[in-house]
């Protein structure tokens, strides 16, 4: 059997955001994950469906597996030829333990890479306000372990770690930080100079104390801090009074978009951390859309009710050796802006652009003396709004089930986990089949009912509702942007009564 290989990949140290793309990379094509306690679970909806995940627990939340027992089991996976992510918090390297792991796949003649990670002592002081080498400051920084503090002898060299460096960064500190103050008073440096402890860093918890070495150790005390905590000693400790920027900051709103649209409304709005997903895969019909192109000469008139029956007609052109020549000398009308976004990049442009929703559309076809008979293409089994409306106005209407809309089970799979690992603030649905396909998914609507609950327009908004969920917002405009700025504002509304 071809042997597998263990990757020991560094998560960063809470902040989902910093771990590396290499690193996200093996867990979306690892086998099995081993991760360390202090990993951010929400970096495990990363990991395929199918994956073995094992989370190893803290210490004193036991059952708590050994080295000796990790090494094995990663040596077990790899062998059996298993692709193995060994996630472990910041960076493997750093205080880690990961070169322990490295020298036992070694020696087990199991390949493995080794995948850095953003270390505590980089990223913690950073989202506390803290340049461990400000310019004037610090010109040299020691990272040390706190977990030697009690050994005497000590392993550390405390004479010369507080003589040498300006900024000491201490791990594993909180729990001995009484005896680490102790060492470097002892070693000549000074009780009014500044630290700081910080808790849970980059984490959304992240809290810290600032005090001096006289009397941080009760001042940590009195504030309960628990590990993980990192410890800063230095005078560039006090730059944080000026630039601490993480602590301060509102919480991004969490929002999660269902939405099959290929639409390409900007959706980046500060402070709003959007996941968009599509929950349905779109199928084309492409028979039926080439029978009606044999047909074309028989319309005046293309009403497009979707980007994706752009595509339909257009990639239908191109695969039949015609191309968007063949539409010459009809009249194109687009509904939403979205669709005539779409006939613009196929070098196409809408003669009419009906609001998205379509329910003027046909006023405007017929304000605008198009003539008919009209092509409709669409997707199957949507609403029969359009059809309907173009022949009360008089036309002679083709519908053409252009597409089909199918549930895409692993993206909603892979939604429903993330919105598990972490619930999502609010969650948005763009459409009545993805919003019952998403439902299905998680189980039934309970599994939403802590999020406020956003439908793009009135049909989506009463599938949702037939199926148990109760929606807070729905937008004046179908648009998806629409939809993101109301659930936003009501987010923001709702925060401010808390
Ligand atoms: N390999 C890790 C360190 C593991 S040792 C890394 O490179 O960061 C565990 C110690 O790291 C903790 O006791 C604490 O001192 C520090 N640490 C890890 N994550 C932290 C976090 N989010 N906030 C503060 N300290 C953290």
């Amino acid at each position: 059997m071809a042997v597998g290989k263990v990757y020991l990949v560094g998560a960063g140290p809470g902040d989902p955001g910093l771990i590396t793309m290499r690193g996200v990379e093996c867990l979306e094509r690892a086998e099995v994950v081993v991760a360390d306690h202090l990993v951010n679970p929400a970096l495990l909806a990363y990991a395929s469906l199918g994956a073995e995940v094992i989370v190893r627990p803290a210490r004193r939340h036991g059952p708590w597996a050994s080295q000796d027992e990790i090494n094995r089991l990663l040596i077990d996976r790899g062998t059996a030829g298993k692709r193995v992510v060994r996630l472990k918090g910041g960076d493997p390297f750093v205080f880690g333990r990961g070169g322990e792991e490295a020298e036992a796949l070694a020696a087990a003649g199991v390949p493995f890479e080794v995948v850095p990670g953003v270390t505590a002592a980089i990223a913690v002081p950073a989202y506390a306000g803290i340049p461990i080498t400000n310019r004037g400051l610090s010109g040299i920084v020691a990272f040390a372990t706190g977990h030697e503090a009690d050994d005497d002898p000590s392993t550390i060299d405390w004479d010369a770690v507080a003589r040498g460096a300006s900024t000491l960064v201490l791990y594993m500190s909180v729990r001995r930080l009484e005896k680490v103050v102790a060492r470097l008073l002892a070693a000549g440096r000074s009780p009014s100079e500044p630290v700081a402890v910080v808790e849970w860093g980059t984490f959304r918890r992240q809290r810290t104390i600032t005090a001096t070495l006289g009397d941080v150790v009760q001042k940590a005390a009195a504030a309960g801090l628990e590990p993980p905590a990192l410890t800063i000693v230095g005078q560039v400790v006090r730059m944080r009074e000026k630039i601490s920027w993480f602590e301060r900051a509102q919480p991004d709103q969490r929002i999660l978009l269902l939405s099959t649209k290929d639409d390409d409304e900007p959706l980046d709005r500060p402070g709003v951390e959007v996941t968009r997903v599509s929950p349905l895969t779109v199928v084309p019909h492409f028979a039926v859309v080439k029978a009606a192109l044999e047909r074309l000469d028989q319309v005046r008139t293309i009403a497009f009710a979707s980007a994706h029956s752009v595509d339909a007609i257009v990639g239908a052109l191109l695969a039949t050796g015609q191309d968007v020549r063949r539409l010459a000398g009809l009249k194109l009308a687009a509904v939403g802006a979205a669709s005539a976004r779409r006939l613009e990049q196929m070098h196409l442009r809408a003669d009419l652009v009906a609001g998205a929703g379509g329910a003027r559309l046909a006023e405007e076809i017929r304000d605008a003396r198009f003539e008919g008979p009209v092509l409709l293409p669409r997707a199957a089994g949507g609403r029969e709004e359009l059809a309907d409306g173009l022949i009360k106005a008089g036309y002679a209407v083709e519908p053409l089930d252009a597409y089909e809309t199918i549930p895409d089970g692993t993206a909603l799979a892979q939604a429903v986990r993330a919105h598990r690992v972490r619930p999502f603030d609010a969650i948005g649905f763009a459409s009545p089949r993805g919003a019952t396909a998403f439902l299905e998914a998680a189980g039934d609507a309970k599994a939403v009912s802590q999020s406020l609950i956003g439908a793009i327009g009135d049909t989506t908004r009463a599938a949702l509702e037939a199926a148990g969920a109760l929606v807070g917002v729905v937008p004046a405009q179908p648009s998806l942007a629409a939809l993101l700025d109301g659930l936003s504002a009501a987010l923001a509304a709702r925060a401010k009564i808390e």
